[in-house]
């Protein structure tokens, strides 16, 4: 069983993605037109903001909110310690220095407690991820961004639909930057992404540095990047957004299932915090034998995923950011334990059925000394 097929939504709507796309074919009109708008226009009000800007891509997002937000060289941003690296990479590209702060264990979210205490002068936003879909503890962060000058930029790339104290993911902070990648919970046949924000100021610069920094056609008011949401994405955006929430109840009734199925078999299930409707875009369990229930795992016919193998300040790419192996533990422990089980609005019942004897499965199974679950914790 694949950890995702992102063909079968593709092939619940099939019929009205491809008269969408023959649409835009049709029209003659590939950049910037009827379904960007339209597309946008949908999308905020889904949100719940006055502006979505579409964009390239997630990571174009996050970078042209922190530029619009004013962020560079010499700045500082808060930023999960783990996380998927775009995350980082955005903060980077702007000129500022990612600066880490570690999560809380109940929620895998930035924990709010530890956030003040990487406070600077030269601090000038925090970027919250909803990791796994689960809204972080906006109100907190907010708060403290608030007594401290900082702006808010929330990556929601894993939160499509999830809400906060009743309101969505996406509306909570200054800005928010989206991704569309195919396998996110509202996903594009491509690369596209956006940012929504209530804030006019950062709408004006968002759609400038999208576009070359026009505002009129041909006149750059700014060095800005081509970075733009084309019309065939908006126009198969335009077809799934309607079925955002059902597929998200989908995905919740899969993550009920597991669990209650999972309940007390040693490993650490995901925790809902008060107040919080996650998306599920990832179902992570922990084990401290994660690599070998992958394996057992995958020998059943269960294909589990890493969310994410590789933490991002002992990448290659951030080998120079003078975080080295121990400094941050709980990320690092995160990165050793979690595995995400197979979950998706098209996931058979039967599947789920599947994984939970698999995992069972591994519990009773006999292993190596010293590889022994993690239960407690
Ligand atoms: C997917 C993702 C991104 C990047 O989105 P792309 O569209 O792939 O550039 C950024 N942050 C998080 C948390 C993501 O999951």
């Amino acid at each position: 069983m694949p950890f995702l097929d992102v063909r079968a939504a593709y092939a619940e709507l099939s019929e009205q993605i491809d008269a969408a796309v023959r649409r835009v074919a049709a029209s003659g009109r590939y950049i910037l037109g009827e379904e960007v708008e339209a597309f946008e226009g949908s999308f905020a009000e889904y949100v719940g903001t006055r502006h979505c800007i579409g964009v390239g891509s997630g990571l174009a997002a996050l970078q042209f909110a922190l530029l619009a937000m004013g962020v560079g060289k010499g700045d500082e941003v808060i930023v999960p310690s783990n996380t998927f690296v775009g995350t980082w990479m955005a903060v980077t590209h702007t000129g500022a220095t990612p600066v880490p702060v570690e999560p809380d264990e109940g929620s895998y979210n930035i924990d709010p407690g530890r956030v003040e205490g990487a406070i600077t002068p030269r601090t000038k936003a925090i970027v919250p991820v909803h990791l796994y879909g689960q809204p972080a503890d906006m109100s907190r962060l907010t708060g403290i961004a608030r007594r401290h000058g900082l702006q808010v930029l929330e990556d929601a790339a894993q939160a499509h639909g999830a809400r906060h104290r009743g309101r969505r993911a996406g509306s909570l902070g200054d800005a928010a930057a989206w991704s569309f990648y195919p396998g996110k919970n509202l996903g594009a046949l491509g690369d596209a992404g956006a940012v929504t924000t209530d804030d006019d100021a950062i709408a004006d610069q968002v759609r400038l540095l999208r576009n070359y920094g026009w505002r009129e056609r041909l006149l750059s008011e700014c060095v800005a990047f081509n970075q733009r949401l084309d019309e065939v994405q908006a126009a198969v955006l335009r077809v799934k957004l309607p079925y955002l929430d059902e597929w998200n109840r989908r995905r919740a009734r899969v993550a009920a299932a597991y669990r209650e199925a999972l309940d007390g078999v040693g490993v650490i299930l995901p925790q809902v915090e008060p107040g919080m409707e996650p998306a599920w875009h990832v179902f992570a369990i922990r084990s401290r034998a994660r690599d070998a229930m992958v394996g057992f795992l995958r020998r059943s016919g269960v294909e589990a995923a890493i969310h994410y193998p590789f933490a991002p300040h002992l990448q290659p790419a951030y080998a120079r950011s003078g975080y080295g192996v121990g400094s941050l533990p709980v990320s690092e422990r995160l990165h050793a334990e979690v595995l995400s089980l197979p979950i998706g609005p098209h996931l058979p019942e039967a599947a789920v059925r599947i994984v939970v004897d698999a995992v069972q499965a591994f519990d009773g199974a006999p292993r190596r000394a010293g590889a022994a679950p993690g239960g407690a914790g």
